[in-house]
C-alpha cells in the first residue's frame, strides 16, 4: 500500500499564554511512501515525528493537507477504518491477559460478517507469534517476559489484523543496547517477510540508517531531506543533516573559499574550483582525513584512541566549531603522539561546504 502525504500541516494552540502563535508541529509535509518499503522518520526530539505518525494513523486530524492510502483519500477516516497497526515505545500490553489474549484482543470485537471463531483467532495469533518468534510464550503474562519479548508481543498484536500499514513510534527506546540491535534486525526481517508498508520513527540516526529503505530527516516540523540512507549520508542537503547523520559526527570548521582554494585558517586544504569566493562552513567526515606528513591541513595533536579496526586521532584546530577534531584512520597507520602537530590531506568526497548564512550545501 503506497502512502501519499500531501502538504500535511498540523498546528497546535500554544499552551504558553504569553506566546500567541500556534505550535507548527508539522509544516507542509509532502512525501510518497512507496508500497512495501520501510521508511525511517528521523529527527531530534520535538521535531514532529510522532505528530506525523499520528496523522497517518488518524489519531490526529491535520490542520490542512491530505493523506492517501493507495487510491483512497483517508484524511477524514477514523483510525479503526484505516487498516493500520501501531507499535509504541511502551509496549502497552494488558498485564492481566496472557500473550495469546493480548494478541487476539484486536480481533475479539469484530461484528457481523467479520466475526471470527475462537479457532480462527487462535490460528491467526499462532501465525503472527511464529513470525515474531514468541510462539513458545503464548500462555505467559507480560510480567513474565523480557522487554524485547514484550515488544514482540506488541508487534504481533499490531500485525494480527493484517494491517495495510505498520506504524512504529520509537519501538526500541525502552530496550537495552544489545536487545535494541537484535530487535531492530527482527523488525527488518518481519517487514521484509510480510511486505507491509512501514513507517519507523526514531531519533537515533544509527537505527534509522541501518533499518530503512529510505529516510526522511525532519527539523522543527520541516522535512530537511529524503533519500536512501547512504545517499543522504554521502550528500547532505544542509549543515543540519550533515551534523545529524554519522557516528562519530562530522567535524565542522569555519572556512573560506578564495581563488578556487578552500582555506581553513591559513591552510589551503583543498581545491574547490567551482565555488565562488565566500565564507563557508566546512564539514569533514572523520573518515575524510588521510594521514600525510606533507599534508596541507595542520592540527594540534591531542592523542589517539585505538578502537579495534580503526585509530581515532584527536586534535585541535582554531577554526574548528567543536573543541576536538576527530579523524578516523586505519590501524596500518602509525601516529607519533610525541609530536605537537599532525598533518592531513583530505578526501574531497568527504568534505562538504555550506553557505555561511543559510547553511545550505554549496
Ligand atoms: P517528536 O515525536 O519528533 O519528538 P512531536 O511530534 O511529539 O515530536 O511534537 C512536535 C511538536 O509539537 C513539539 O513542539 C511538541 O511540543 C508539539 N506538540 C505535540 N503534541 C502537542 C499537543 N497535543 N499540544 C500542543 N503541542 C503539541
Ligand atoms: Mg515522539
Amino acid at each position: 500500500m503506497e502512502i501519499v502525504l500531501q502538504n500535511l500541516t498540523k498546528k497546535f494552540p500554544n499552551r504558553d499564554k504569553k506566546k500567541k502563535a500556534d505550535v507548527v508541529a508539522v509544516d507542509d509535509f509532502t512525501f510518497e511512501i512507496p508500497d512495501g518499503k520501510l521508511i525511517g522518520l528521523l529527527g531530534p526530539s520535538g521535531c514532529g515525528k510522532s505528530t506525523t505518525l499520528n496523522l497517518i494513523s488518524g489519531l490526529l486530524k491535520p490542520t490542512s493537507g491530505r493523506i492517501f492510502f493507495g487510491e483512497d483519500d483517508v484524511t477524514e477516516l477514523p483510525p479503526e477504518h484505516r487498516g493500520i497497526g501501531l507499535v509504541f515505545q511502551n509496549y502497552a500490553l494488558y498485564p492481566h491477559l496472557t500473550v495469546r489474549k493480548n494478541i487476539t484482543f484486536p480481533l475479539e470485537n469484530r461484528k457481523g460478517r467479520e466475526r471470527l471463531t475462537k479457532a480462527q483467532m487462535n490460528e491467526m495469533a499462532d501465525e503472527v507469534a511464529r513470525l515474531v518468534q514468541i510462539d513458545g510464550l503464548m500462555e505467559r503474562r507480560p510480567s513474565e517476559l523480557s522487554g524485547g519479548q514484550q515488544q514482540r508481543v506488541a508487534i504481533a498484536r499490531a500485525l494480527v489484523k493484517r494491517p495495510r500499514v505498520l506504524l512504529l513510534d520509537e519501538p526500541l527506546s525502552n530496550l537495552d543496547a544489545r536487545l535494541r540491535l537484535q530487535t531492530r534486525d527482527e523488525i527488518r526481517r518481519i517487514q521484509r517477510e510480510t511486505g507491509i508498508t512501514t513507517v519507523f520513527v526514531t531519533h537515533d540516526q544509527d537505527e534509522a540508517m541501518s533499518i530503512s529503505d529510505e529516510i526522511v530527516v525532519m527539523k522543527e516540523g520541516v522535512v530537511q531531506q529524503t533519500g536512501k540512507p547512504q545517499e543522504v549520508y554521502d550528500s547532505p542537503a544542509n549543515l543540519f543533516v550533515a551534523k545529524f547523520l554519522g557516528t562519530p559526527p562530522i567535524n565542522v570548521f569555519e572556512g573560506r573559499v578564495q581563488d578556487g582554494h578552500l582555506y581553513i585558517g591559513k591552510d589551503a586544504v583543498l581545491d574547490v574550483s567551482s565555488v565562488s569566493d565566500q565564507e563557508v562552513w566546512v564539514g569533514i567526515r572523520p573518515e575524510g582525513f588521510v594521514l600525510r606528513e606533507d599534508g596541507p591541513f595542520c592540527c594540534e595533536l591531542d592523542g589517539v584512541e585505538v578502537m579495534g579496526r580503526d585509530i581515532s586521532v584527536l586534535s585541535r584546530n582554531a577554526a574548528s566549531v567543536n573543541p576536538r577534531v576527530r579523524s578516523i584512520i586505519g590501524t596500518e597507520n602509525r601516529v607519533d603522539v610525541s609530536q605537537p602537530t599532525i598533518r592531513f590531506s583530505l578526501r574531497p568526497d568527504k568534505v562538504f561546504l555550506f553557505r555561511k548564512e543559510t547553511e545550505e550545501r554549496l
